[in-house]
């Protein structure tokens, strides 16, 4: 891959808890265009690398490059404003605010801290403002979920809570999105649908880095798989492959 083509780059990164080596020297490389997949049994560090890459965890030793620029060192809005966007395995409610505004502050970082609603400003509505409020319901009505808008979020489904997470990153207009398993916990209807958006945002350039332990789903989407075990890259290669690979199954089935 030439620098041009890697859209994020880790080198060796290392993060302990304690006595618990999480992330134990991980190097990835990931394709512009991709969908790529990663997958690992629980505790094999999977969400760790995320909030490593993403700034929300200090790192122990390392480097995190997004379009060749390092931002090892950066906090998780100058990491997005870079162009990396992230979702949670567990989304965050949005306490108070309706889907609506939700999207609104979405852009404006991916720190809980750095939310500051738009609209507790009051007063007139300047063009920026206008214009973001057209691109969120362009975003809504493109996961099929406008007909939310007005919905406190303390009231969707788990499903629908992530629709909205990863509409909310599309608005920052990211080079290379990270979902932390977007379909557990989502009907398999739900499902089905987010793996159509993904495919469908891919096509037109999105860059996508999906941990899912749903092996179907991932494997469906995503080319090449990851493979994550014991805080350390397993195997990377075509889903095809990973799905009949021995030391797979093992690492799944707790070999
Ligand atoms: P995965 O997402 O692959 O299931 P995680 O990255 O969540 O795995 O966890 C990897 C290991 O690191 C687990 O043993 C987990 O308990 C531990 N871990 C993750 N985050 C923390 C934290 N904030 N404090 C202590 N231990 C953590
Ligand atoms: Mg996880």
């Amino acid at each position: 891959l030439s620098k041009d083509d890697v859209v994020l780059r880790t080198d060796e990164l290392k993060k302990s808890f304690g006595g618990l080596t999480a992330t134990d020297g991980v190097s990835v490389a990931i394709e512009r265009g991709s969908i790529t997949g990663m997958i690992g049994p629980n505790g094999a560090g999977k969400s760790t690398l995320f909030n490593l890459i993403s700034g929300f965890y200090e790192l122990d030793s390392g480097s995190v490059f997004v379009n060749d620029t390092d931002v090892t060192e950066m906090k998780p809005h100058e990491i997005a404003r870079s162009g990396l966007m992230r979702t949670f395995q567990t989304p965050r409610r949005l306490e108070g605010m309706t889907v609506r505004e939700a999207m609104l502050v979405g852009p404006q970082g991916q720190s809980g801290e750095s939310i500051i609603p738009l609209f507790l400003r009051g007063g007139t509505i300047k063009s920026e403002e206008t214009t973001n409020l057209e691109d969120a319901q362009k975003m809504l009505e493109r996961f099929e979920i406008d007909h939310l808008a007005n919905a406190p979020s303390t009231e969707l489904s788990g499903g629908q809570l992530k629709l909205v997470e990863m509409a909310r990153a599309m608005m920052a207009q990211p080079d290379i999105l990270l979902l932390d398993e977007p379909v557990a916990g989502v009907n398999p209807t739900l499902a089905k649908k987010l793996a159509g958006f993904i495919k469908e945002l891919n096509q037109e350039g999105q860059t996508f880095l999906i941990i899912e332990h749903d092996m179907s789903f991932i494997m469906e989407i995503a080319d090449p798989i990851i493979v994550l075990d014991q805080g350390k890259v397993l195997m990377e290669d075509a889903p095809e492959t990973v799905r009949s690979d021995e030391r797979v199954i093992e690492a799944y089935l707790g070999g």
